[in-house]
């Protein structure tokens, strides 16, 4: 059994799983603890801004799994005790009904955040939808100049998964200077900021895709593995160096034998738990943490319109 080598990595967030090798991350346990220094912001705040911050939710569509993140997401915004208000438009509404809709809600004094869940119906350019939203509100992070402040490590909102992603890292691992990170997978949402994430915690990084060569000896070289593919369990535990933390980003849909669909990683589970130190169980890893980093970055961005400190969750969280 994997000494823990951070003290910040408490019991209570690692699920111990007799007869393996791997410790489990709790990513609901580690989110929760997110949630409750948002829960302190939003309460510092509130009584300067006047009024309590509030995420405003875009939903096209009648997507099953949008409309659950969707629902998740307004649910822990209220646990926090932020407002939240959710606009739903039918899949076969126009772009420019979208966008005037983000205009509106870019101009609205009372909101703080706006995220519009993707992906968006066939026949609608979700990409410029989110470059219609004003930046000091896109709490996903992915508009051009939030990206852009990510590549020069300037001030901006980051996306949500991948600063999950290094936050679990963090809190497991502690100071992540040196650590060779290998992130399978160049997405706008998840690897290349990902990748950019870990660089700023002075990571050496490689970042693969679907055209790498050789994957698995690449993978073997690293000490924290990143996978957000889309494939269900791609990464084998052949392909993880024996007590390295395995992040595994992906949610993939799937058929059992029983008939019934379950969700399951990229990650092949039973066999990288035999080689890993740590590792996120899908689901019950990383997507919580998303959540917890929306609600991080909607209090931040209150703050931050409103000219206010900002109080830092993270850092209430994870002392440097
Ligand atoms: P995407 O489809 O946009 O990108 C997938 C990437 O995987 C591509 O860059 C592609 O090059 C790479 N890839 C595909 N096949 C590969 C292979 N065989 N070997 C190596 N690389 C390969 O997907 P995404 O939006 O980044 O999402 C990835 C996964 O993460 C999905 O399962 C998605 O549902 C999940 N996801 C989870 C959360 C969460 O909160 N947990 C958030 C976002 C995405």
């Amino acid at each position: 059994m994997t000494s823990l080598p951070h003290e910040a990595a408490s019991m209570t967030d690692i699920i111990a799983c007799s007869g393996a090798a791997a410790k489990v991350i709790d990513g609901k346990a580690a989110a929760a603890a997110v949630d409750a220094a948002v829960a302190e912001g939003v309460r510092q705040i509130t009584p300067t801004l006047g009024r309590i911050p509030c995420l405003a939710v875009v939903l096209v569509g009648q997507n099953p799994a949008s409309a659950l993140y969707v629902r998740n997401k307004i649910r822990r915004a209220e646990a926090v005790g932020m407002r939240s208000v959710q606009h739903r438009l039918s899949a076969d509404v126009n772009q420019k009904t979208i966008i005037d809709l983000i205009r509106q809600l870019n101009t609205d004094a009372g909101v703080d955040g706006i995220l519009v869940q993707l992906p968006l119906p066939a026949g609608l350019d979700g990409a410029r939808v989110v470059q219609s939203l004003d930046p000091t509100k896109d709490v996903d992070g992915l508009t051009s100049r939030n990206a852009g402040a990510l590549v020069l490590g300037a001030a901006g909102i980051r996306p949500c998964t991948p600063s999950g992603c290094v936050f679990l890292a963090r809190r497991t691992l502690g100071d992540l200077t040196g650590k060779s990170v290998v992130v399978i997978g160049r997405s706008i949402l998840v690897g290349k900021p990902a990748t950019l994430l870990f660089l700023a915690e002075n990571c050496t990084v490689t970042l693969t895709h679907s055209r790498t060569g050789d994957l698995p000896r690449i993978c073997r070289q690293a000490d924290i593995v990143v996978a957000a593919v889309g494939r269900p369990g791609l990464v084998k535990g052949s392909w993880i160096k024996p007590g390295a933390l395995v992040i595994d980003v992906g949610i993939n849909r799937i058929d059992s034998k029983d008939g019934q669909s379950r969700l399951v990683g990229d990650v092949d589970f039973e066999s990288a738990i035999e080689t890993a130190g740590f590792i996120t169980p899908a689901p019950g890893g990383v997507g919580p943490m998303t959540i917890a980093m929306l609600l991080v970055n909607t209090v931040a961005a209150a703050s931050h319109r409103a000219g206010l400190d900002v109080p830092d969750p993270v850092a209430a969280v994870l002392p440097r």
